[in-house]
């Protein structure tokens, strides 16, 4: 089950009968119009295939109310419709069948309109999610009542009046939903700043029972943007809290899909669907190219590995088989030659433009042993011995310092040009 996210945390309903936490669910937003109906959806069906638990759209027109229905009817991933300004496309979008109602309430605040919503949405079922964000909040009229009492109680805390002004304008907000019974709610509250974002949700988790969205608003180029959100989002999810996480950066909403994927992953927070691929950083006992065998390996187990096995490629066999600890197939590279190990247990040794193949070979040998039961993942027979670096494999170092001094390998990559 998806937590769409409203309500109170969702539980999950085990095989024995107790329950768990739902997981954490990935959701993501379209970058093109909705009203453009085949892009749309085909980028949607994109977001879906990548991972995407929950996809969000914008709705800042009739047109893209008008087309939900048909991008509803040609999907199957839970849609959110994004609605700021007008309290109309909340009514229409729910008309036509959308899964949750985002509403800013930075600019729709008009009680009677968010009555409307609320009842409509009470009516179909659906929950909504409030979102304050830093940006559209600090518009507030009435903030400095109650900011100056709740800025006094943060003061301690860096982020102490912007903090008071996000507390404040939810539990407005939101009485207007409790004074309705209507508790079917998740919230966020976005800011640029990691730091801020950290002290929001912290706060908000202490005071409000609703499942959270987290994210980092605007924040900027895939490279930083990434680096910002993780930072947030993976300290808030270490604490235990969040439900729903959408990473966000300028660029193509796949990658956020994909980059929220691995930190959930990485924190143990969802079952990772294929490979775990474990890899050295490389240093100076590296002998083959291994940048490019790592991304070749990724590509080809992306395609290929359904399982959650553990794959590793280490650069040598002095510290490779310790550091793979714990993988299910290894290969530790020599003089230009490689040493497979599927679960402690050496396989074959081949030449270094054999690897990739043969890696890929054992790998989906595993795995039908994994899908027939024969084999069980992290299950190591015996333990690996390196080979004497001296002996079979050998260091080859004093071979790639003759071919060096000879013109023929490039030592910062240890490829043999
Ligand atoms: S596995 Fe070998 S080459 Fe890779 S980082 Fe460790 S010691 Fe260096």
């Amino acid at each position: 089950m998806v937590c769409v996210g409203g309500g109170l945390p969702a539980d999950h309903a085990m095989a024995d009968g107790s329950t768990a936490p739902a997981p954490v669910s990935v959701q993501t937003m379209t970058a093109g119009y909705t009203h453009d109906i085949d892009k749309c959806v085909a980028e949607i069906h994109k977001l879906h295939t990548a991972g995407a638990d929950v996809v969000r759209v914008a709705v800042p027109e009739k047109k893209d109310t008008e087309a939900l229905k048909e991008i509803l009817a040609q999907t199957s991933v839970p849609i959110v419709a994004d609605v700021h300004f007008h309290f109309k496309r909340a009514l229409e979008a729910v008309e036509a069948g959308v899964h949750k109602i985002r509403l800013n309430p930075g600019n729709i605040n008009d009680r009677a309109q968010v009555e409307d919503v609320i009842s409509a949405c009470r009516d179909a079922g659906i929950p909504i999610r409030v979102g304050v964000n830093e940006g559209s909040i600090i518009e507030r009229k009435d903030k400095q009542a109650r900011a100056k009492e709740l800025g006094a109680f943060f003061s301690e805390q860096k982020h102490g009046y912007m903090l008071a002004i996000m507390i404040a304008k939810l539990e407005e907000y939101l009485d207007i939903f409790y004074d309705n019974d209507f508790f079917d709610i998740a919230i966020s509250a976005k800011s640029m700043d990691a730091t801020m974002v950290i002290d929001a949700y912290t706060e908000i988790s202490r005071r409000f029972p609703h499942p959270l969205h987290l994210g980092v608003t605007h924040a900027g180029p895939k490279e930083t943007g990434c680096i910002r959100s993780i930072a947030a989002l993976g300290t808030l999810l270490a604490n235990g809290i969040g439900d729903t996480v959408r990473i966000s950066y300028a660029n193509d909403p796949v990658y956020e899909v994909e980059d929220g994927l691995e930190l959930l992953y990485s924190l143990g927070l969802r079952e990772r669907k294929g490979a775990e691929l474990i890899a050295c950083p490389t240093c100076g006992r590296i002998q083959v190219d291994l940048f490019t065998l790592v991304q070749d390996v990724n590509n080809k187990l992306e395609d290929a590995i359904r399982v959650p096995m553990k794959v590793a490629v280490m650069g040598c066999v002095v510290n490779g088989p310790g550091e793979a600890e714990g993988a299910d197939v290894a290969v530790f590279a020599g003089d230009r030659k490689g040493i497979i190990y599927v679960q402690g247990e050496r396989v074959a040794t081949v030449g270094e433009e054999e690897i990739l193949d043969r890696l890929l070979e054992e790998c989906l040998a595993f795995q039908v042993k994994i899908e027939s039961g024969e084999a069980r993942l992290g299950e190591k027979k015996v333990d690996i011995v390196p080979p004497d670096p001296e002996g079979e494999l050998g260091s080859g170092w004093e071979k790639m310092a003759a071919e060096r001094i000879s013109g023929k390998t490039d030592l910062t990559i240890g490829r043999t040009s």
